[in-house]
């Protein structure tokens, strides 16, 4: 029978081991979004590609596009 300490580890380590593929992901996934409007080519804000992360226009140009609309 295993050793539950044993156990517990390879639980610790499957738990890390998960956490560090899914961190990574959504590390690729940011780095997915554009720098670049796609309208203007204006450098979009890091911020707002922080919290849009898929942004691909800055303020000016999406709320242009949203006027189109
Ligand atoms: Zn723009």
């Amino acid at each position: 029978m295993a050793d539950p300490a044993d156990v517990a580890n390879d639980y610790a380590d499957q738990f890390l081991e998960r956490a560090l593929v899914a961190h990574s992901q959504a590390a690729a996934q940011v780095q997915a979004g554009s720098l670049e409007c796609e309208d203007c080519d204006a450098v979009i804000p890091q911020a707002r590609r922080t919290a849009l992360p898929f942004c691909s226009t800055c303020v000016d140009c999406q709320s242009i596009r949203e006027m189109r609309l």
